[in-house]
């Protein structure tokens, strides 16, 4: 007896799995998976799957992750079709072999540097402690760049790599002195009075990039017309993503109070959403400069822009 309702559990399980994969299958299709981290530099995708399928037919299928390693591993892995993620560690994925292509920018500026309320400037940050989110990112960047402004480097910091969502928390009880993340994390330092903006990142970096829109090649390969359909829809939605429409589209994602929105939202746009060669060059200067890497890929390789 025992034996036949393993046996009917497993003919369940067997069915069930069958009709889901055929369903996947079926979705492949006219879906594109595009993994994403609940952060404000993430909204040009996030409108855009509000408004491709009305406009096309191509859903766009979120997928949302809790860290960057767990969003890579699943871009690197073809488990999603791309995904908006901090473009150095898209160009450490394909300096390491991962088939991936940069298509756009996740977003323009939107990143500050945030320090606890008794430093005055750059040159007070020596012998302090600072957190980033993760070493590829453009805010280990914009870190090296503003010590830079004090003559001073990063060997006069402690530098630590900390989950964007603690960041505020560790601020504000002194176990770090300052961070520089994602957005909307800074806002909510400066919301809760835990520290105040030293430096925006363009008065650090004109024109820094620091997500990207990456698509894998095996999309790119496989659904050419879905690929270029989707990019062209993106920029579009990008270009049309005004304050108060960001705001909306954030407060639906992102459970983020209307103060912390407002401020962080001052900081950052989503127009233009191309990657120049010419400022791709200079963050490929500062990712060798600063020591990201020694080896970053080629424009031509990396960044993909004729659609
Ligand atoms: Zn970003």
């Amino acid at each position: 007896m025992k034996k036949k309702i393993i046996s009917l559990a497993l003919a369940l399980s067997l069915a069930f799995s069958a009709v889901s994969c055929g369903k996947a299958d079926k979705g492949g299709d006219d879906t594109v998976k595009i993994a994403y981290l609940p952060i404000t530099h993430s909204l040009a995708v996030l409108e855009e799957a509000e408004e491709l399928e009305k406009q096309s037919g191509l859903k766009v299928e979120l997928v949302k992750y809790g860290s960057w390693s767990e969003l890579l591993d699943a871009l690197n892995s073809n488990r999603v079709d791309g995904a908006s993620v901090l473009i150095e560690l898209a160009m450490k994925s394909k300096q390491e072999g991962i088939g991936l292509k940069a298509v756009a920018l996740g977003h323009r500026d939107g990143n500050v540097i945030i320090v606890s309320n008794d430093i005055e400037s750059a040159a007070d940050l020596k012998g302090k402690t600072f957190a980033i989110p993760h070493r590829q990112s453009s805010h280990n960047i914009l870190l090296n760049d503003a010590l830079g402004t004090a003559g001073l480097t990063i060997d006069d910091v402690t530098v630590t790599e900390l989950a964007p969502t603690e960041m505020p928390s560790a601020l504000a009880s002194g176990q770090i002195d300052g961070y520089c993340v994602a957005e909307p994390f800074g806002a909510m330092g400066v919301s809760l009075g835990a520290g105040k903006v030293l430096f925006s990142s363009e008065e650090l970096w004109k024109d820094s990039l620091c997500c990207g829109l990456v698509l894998t090649d095996k999309f790119i390969d496989e659904r050419p017309d879905d690929a270029k359909n989707f990019v062209e829809n993106y920029k579009k939605a990008g270009n049309e993503l005004d304050k108060e429409k960001a705001k909306e589209v954030a407060k639906k994602y992102l459970s983020q109070t209307d103060e912390v929105l407002d401020i962080s939202l001052q900081w950052i746009s989503y127009n233009d959403l191309d990657i120049t060669e010419e400022t791709y060059a200079q963050l490929v200067e500062k990712v060798k400069d600063y020591g990201l890497s020694d080896a970053p890929p080629a424009y031509e390789d990396f960044v993909k822009n004729d659609f």
